[in-house]
């Protein structure tokens, strides 16, 4: 169902002798995406029953997804969207961002728009710049932020003319979707400190896969390599449920171990909270490693980052 579409930029990056390259992995489609099982569905978070109108997904109390096309600069096999991406269907147009910029004017509870898809970041810039300048012009919408791939493949994408627009509707946000430390280079170093320059907070995203990054030592240099290009680690997110994604997706155990080798054995902001969006738009849950094993009167009984019991007290939550 999911387009193949790479950059070329982001095809020199990849290994054609070895099929086991990570981030080759991640882009280049293999027959096992043709097999089902478990819980996979088309739309594993619920999305669909959660947008009150096409390019509109409300799930939180005060905060809207705002998908402005279906289009992105590379497709990635494990796609949360992979059942809209890529597929011509949702065309960007004016007519539909007008009516999804109704309806943020009409829900006055929204602070914060996220915009996604699809990759925001493939519009042209006067497309980009109608949309978000509509946006600030909403006086309750106190946050806007952009959640993008097109720093880590298309780093060119990154212009004087397009941060000229982005400085203008501050207070901005970028979640930059990120897979693996290869995906760090000197033109994508350049891409993110030219964000950062211009006072847009970059936080990193990134999704848990099998044999990709699942990997404590490759998830800590991604991780200090983001902090690197100025980007901090936000969320490590758990593989969704997507058709035929099983090939990617490890146990929550096994991020939870990630989670543990980082948290203490490196600088915090490397750390990113492990989320696991559940079912039918229930929302993201973390489901980083549990260090209270237990309360001992007024006491906590605590494990701390060397696995080493100890106690805090804390008589406040005691029954007693
Ligand atoms: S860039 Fe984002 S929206 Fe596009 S295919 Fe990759 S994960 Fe999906």
């Amino acid at each position: 169902m999911l387009p193949l579409g790479i950059t070329p930029y982001y095809a020199s990056l990849i290994d054609p002798e070895d099929p086991e390259q990570a981030i080759r992995r991640t882009k280049i489609p293999t027959m096992a995406e043709f097999e089902r099982s478990g819980d996979e569905c088309e739309d594993p978070l619920g999305e669909d029953a959660h947008s009150p109108l096409p390019g509109l997904v409300h799930t939180y109390p005060d905060k809207v997804l705002f998908l402005v096309t279906d289009f992105c600069a590379t497709y990635c096999r494990y796609c949360t969207r992979a059942r809209m991406v890529g597929g011509g269907e949702f065309l960007p147009e004016k007519k539909m961002w007008e009516r999804a910029l109704d309806y943020i004017r009409e829900h006055t509870e929204i602070r914060d728009v996220l915009l996604s898809g699809g990759d925001p970041l493939i519009l042209a810039d006067e497309r980009l710049e109608w949309i978000l300048t509509r946006l600030r012009e909403i006086p309750h919408v106190e946050f806007l932020r952009i959640g993008t791939k097109v720093p880590a493949v298309l780093p060119y994408r990154i212009t004087d003319g397009l941060l000229d627009i982005l400085k203008k509707v501050h207070p901005l946000f970028f979640s930059i979707h990120f897979t693996h430390p290869d995906e760090l280079t000197p033109e994508v170093r350049t891409a993110c400190n030219r964000l950062a320059d211009a006072g847009i907070p970059l936080g990193g995203q990134t999704v848990l896969l099998k044999g990709v990054n699942d990997d404590p030592e490759v998830m800590k240099r991604l991780n200090l390599g983001l902090l690197r290009v100025r980007c901090k680690p936000y969320y490590l997110h758990q593989c969704d449920p997507i058709q035929g994604s099983a090939h990617f997706r490890t146990s929550v155990a096994a991020g939870q171990e990630i989670i543990r080798s980082l948290h203490g054995h490196t600088t915090g902001y490397a750390v990113p909270t492990y989320m696991v969006d559940t079912a039918g738009g229930g929302g993201k849950v973390p489901v980083g490693p549990g260090y209270v094993r237990e309360r001992d009167g007024d006491y906590l009984v605590l494990r701390n980052y060397r696995g080493e019991v100890t106690r805090y007290w804390d008589p406040g939550e005691s029954d007693e």
